[in-house]
């Protein structure tokens, strides 16, 4: 847990935010300021800053596999089959505002290409 970090306070239950799934290694609940009609973020319980200090990790790339199927089956239970984009920013110039990594996953209207 790294302090003062809202993930990990979220993770720890302070907020008690609704976690729409969650197992030992994840949580993933609702974006508070969502950018599309369904907008879920898909974060793992233990505190990394981004995607490659993750697969840096002893035990990264497995973890990794988790957050990816966790998106996979949340993405495909809220688009009903209509497609659904994930999404993970990493660093400030691609638009990372939280430094504990998440999988942003989308559904719910068109998404354009490329993004901004
Ligand atoms: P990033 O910009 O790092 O890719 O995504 C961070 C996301 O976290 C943003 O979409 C932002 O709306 C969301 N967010 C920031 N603080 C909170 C919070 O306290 N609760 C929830 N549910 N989402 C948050
Ligand atoms: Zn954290």
């Amino acid at each position: 847990m790294a302090d003062g970090c809202v993930f990990c306070d979220i993770v720890a239950g302070k907020f008690g935010t609704t976690f729409l799934y969650e197992d030992d290694a994840l949580v993933a609940f609702a974006d508070l300021r969502p950018v599309a009609p369904s907008h879920l973020l898909v974060v793992p319980r233990a505190h990394f800053a981004d995607l490659p200090a993750v697969a840096a990790a002893p035990g990264g790339t497995a973890l990794i596999g988790r957050l990816g199927a966790a998106a996979a089956k949340l993405g495909a239970q809220e688009s009903k089959g209509a497609g659904f984009r994930v999404v993970v920013n990493t660093g400030a110039e691609a638009g990372q505002t939280v430094f504990h990594v998440h999988l942003h996953v989308l559904s719910g209207r068109r998404f354009s290409w490329p993004p901004g």
